[in-house]
């Protein structure tokens, strides 16, 4: 007899937040935010200081009433006007920039925090399960303070997975650690999630981490999400002007739609989809600009004013006819000196016109 193969029942996200709306005192901070986090999955909502990430992750975690909107854990719903699981029940792990370890509690101590509901023989197992995992098997009666931040991160990590959460907050986890430190941390810390099936969300206001570090990156502005997607699309085709502006510094221009193009210092732009008369916001990346030594053929003059050289890279600053400055990237060779005049190109893959906002 041949059986019928078995449905395979879609396994539901570790997080989805839907038309999620806060206000304090009457102003909107987060504004219909909807996301899904799978299973294993890293998703970094970033965005500049008050947009709302912080909140939003309040929310999740329950620390927060909700007001509106509608959040599921593992497919459970945790939170709705009306309707709430305490935080300690909704199977999060939380991690801040203050991972504020329990000082007078030994490494293992703290790790077995979250694991009162079991025997002494299954927490001891599994507290020596998670140090091993984090790599601080060797600390597991050291306390806190004789930890350097990196071996403290770690073992917030351990206390943090111990409970085995369906889903990782993490708010600015990273920050208080040095730069070369901070990467290496953030990366094992996302391995272990990642392997563990953790479903993870990663609240950040700096750029470079989301891009680094997110599966999907959820660009954030005045309490709504503007963009979200994988950052190399997010690069490739920012929403608008300030998602363009996430990667690096960027030149900017503003302009006004005539007979199908718009005029910048650095050339005319044919833009399609814009309306005549339309007031818009250039964006040019520092690699969208092409330099070579003027020879007298067509293209915009510019002369170069200063410039740096990167190792691989040259970054050099134009002063145009209008007076502005723009920077610039080169990787090729830059044979022009300090006072020269050059002549500039644009790569349509580095440019953005958007209407104004
Ligand atoms: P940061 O990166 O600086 O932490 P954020 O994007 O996380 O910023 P939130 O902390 O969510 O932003 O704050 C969003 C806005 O809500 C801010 O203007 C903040 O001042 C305000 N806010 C946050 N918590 C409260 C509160 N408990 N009462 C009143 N206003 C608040």
């Amino acid at each position: 007899m041949i059986s019928a193969p078995r449905q395979r029942k879609e396994e539901p996200a570790g997080l989805e937040i839907e038309d999620l709306s806060h206000a304090f005192a009457q102003r909107r901070v987060v504004d219909r935010v909807s996301l899904a986090v799978k299973r294993g999955e890293v998703h970094c909502l970033v965005g500049p200081s008050g947009c709302g990430k912080t909140t939003t992750l309040r929310l999740v975690a329950g620390l927060e009433a909700i007001q509106e909107g509608r959040i599921r854990i593992r497919g459970r719903l945790v939170a709705e006007p009306g309707f709430s699981i305490p935080p300690e029940r909704r199977r999060v792990g939380l991690m801040f920039q203050d991972f504020a370890l329990f000082p007078h509690l030994t490494v293992a101590e703290n790790v077995a925090f979250g694991l009162r509901h079991l025997g002494r023989g299954a927490r001891d197992d599994r507290v020596r399960e998670l140090l091993a995992r984090v790599d601080m098997t060797a600390y597991r009666d050291a306390y806190p303070h004789t930890l350097s931040g990196g071996e403290q991160q770690r073992v917030a990590l351990a206390r943090a997975l111990a409970p085995d959460p369906d889903l990782m907050l993490l708010d600015e986890a990273f920050s208080a650690l040095d730069t070369a430190l901070r990467t290496q941390i953030r990366e094992e810390t996302l391995a272990i999630l990642r392997e563990a099936g953790t479903a993870t969300l990663l609240v950040t206001h700096d750029a470079e981490e989301a891009i680094r570090a997110g599966d999907v990156i959820h660009a954030m502005q005045e309490g709504r999400i503007v963009q979200s997607g994988a950052p190399a699309e997010l690069y490739a085709r920012p929403a608008n002007a300030f998602v363009a502006g996430f990667f690096g510094p960027v030149n900017r221009f503003r302009a006004r739609v005539r007979g199908g193009a718009v005029a910048t210092p650095l050339g005319e732009i044919r833009v399609a989809r814009l309306d005549e008369g339309e007031d818009v916001e250039v964006v040019v990346r520092p690699e969208g600009i092409r330099l070579t030594r003027a020879d007298g053929s067509s293209g915009s003059r510019a002369r170069l004013e200063a410039r740096r050289d990167l190792g691989p890279v040259h970054v050099v600053w134009l002063r145009l006819p209008d007076g502005s400055r723009v920077k610039v990237r080169e990787t090729g060779v830059v044979d022009v000196a300090i006072g020269e005049e050059v002549t500039v190109a644009l790569d349509p893959r580095h440019l953005f016109v958007f209407p104004e906002e």
